[in-house]
């Protein structure tokens, strides 16, 4: 018997931020993380074939140590890498080798968006997903998705089959014109779609936001960690299947199963509280990036262009104008930064978060060069 679709716990395990040892994940760790998150009775664990080594981590830290039925898997088939059927078909089967599994509880088309939706459709990868449900190697088809309301109206209207859409949806999204969180929950809720939520932490960014806002949670439950906040405001909305939470080491984990185990969604004064969050967010003019790493790889210059991006936030969040240089000057220091990029596009291109990241580099580079 496999776990009812509803039936999650809500915290979902995101695999894509493993702890490392060096450059290698850490799978004794992962382990024991793992071993904490099945116990205190959560079931789903989300990785994908684009994650480096995540799905064989996986295996080893959970499909080789515990019985099939006992947790959902959710993994994912990423279309701009594929030519035709036959690549979407190697990309899944390579995912059910490495994870040493016969079938994927969900299985997402990966990181829609207007730039690439249309590969999906060309390749006949919609019809590939939904041939493997129907041979039972997959129980659930659904994407993740990183565009606006109306491509994501669209794809619901187009592909009523979809059973669940990703999203990214966090507080400081929330009425971000560029990520629009509300709009597309209200899209995914209106098609009657389950969501699971991706970046609830915003690549960890509200796991430490300006002193302001910490003051102000504090106030209203004292102790609690902004990241629990984070992730409880996204728990508290209705259609909610699982909210992920990239979890590098143990402390996060113990800090989200602190919260989330026999979670209450949020009364009216925590509500309050994310509201004059977002209040102060609105007027900061921060980089929204969440660190997903997917601009650096085809990076001609090798620009650590989430970390440039990390420190010039120090800046423009919380003022620390002192340890942004010095960030950005210990980057300098390991190899290229903003004044190497070439503006050749390619990360615009494949950023989730549109981020005009020349642009960006240029104003990193005026504000942080000493
Ligand atoms: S535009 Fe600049 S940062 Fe972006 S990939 Fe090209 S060189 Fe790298
Ligand atoms: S700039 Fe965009 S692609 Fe690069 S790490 Fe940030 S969010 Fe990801």
């Amino acid at each position: 018997m496999s776990i009812p679709m509803e039936n999650t716990g809500k915290l979902g395990f995101g695999l894509m931020r493993l702890p490392k040892k060096g450059l290698v994940i850490d799978v004794k760790q992962t382990s024991r993380m793992v071993d904490a998150f099945l116990e205190a009775g959560f079931t789903y664990f989300d990785t994908a074939y684009v994650y480096t080594g995540s799905e064989a981590a996986t295996k080893k830290a959970l499909v080789d140590r515990y019985p099939r039925e006992s947790y959902t898997l959710a993994t994912k088939l990423y279309g701009p890498a594929t030519k035709s059927r036959k690549d979407g078909e190697e990309q899944f089967f390579t995912s059910l080798k490495r994870l040493g599994t016969e079938y994927v509880d969900y299985y997402l088309l990966h990181t829609l968006m207007e730039g690439n939706y249309r590969t999906y459709e060309n390749n006949d990868l919609w019809d590939f997903a939904l041939r493997q449900k129907e041979l039972g190697r997959i129980r659930h088809v659904g994407f993740s998705f990183h565009d606006g309301p109306e491509l994501l109206d669209k794809l619901l209207t187009d592909h009523p089959e979809t059973e669940f859409v990703q999203l990214q949806i966090n507080y400081a999204d929330w009425e971000n014109p560029e990520v629009t969180s509300r709009k597309n929950y209200e899209v995914a809720r209106k098609h009657g779609k389950y969501i699971t939520v991706m970046e609830p932490v915003k690549g960890g960014r509200l796991a430490n936001p300006p002193r302001e806002i910490k003051k102000i949670f504090d106030q209203v439950a004292p102790g609690r960690s902004p990241a629990a906040w984070a992730i409880g405001f996204v728990a508290s909305l209705e259609g909610i299947l699982s909210v992920l939470s990239g979890m590098s080491n143990m402390e996060q984990m113990e800090d989200n199963l602190s919260y989330m185990k026999g979670f209450v969604p949020f009364d009216e004064k925590e509500q309050a509280a994310i509201r004059q969050a977002q209040e102060i967010l609105g007027k900061a003019n921060t980089i929204p990036c969440t660190a997903c790493s997917y601009c650096t790889k085809g990076c001609p210059m090798s620009i650590p262009i989430p970390d440039i991006f990390a420190a010039m936030n120090l800046r423009l969040g919380n003022g620390q104008l002192e340890a942004a240089g010095k960030a950005y000057e210990e980057l300098n220091q390991k190899g290229n930064v903003a004044d190497a990029c070439i503006a050749c596009g390619q990360c615009e291109t494949v950023c989730p978060q549109h981020i005009e990241i020349i642009r960006r580099l240029q104003e990193c580079r005026e504000a942080l060069e000493k």
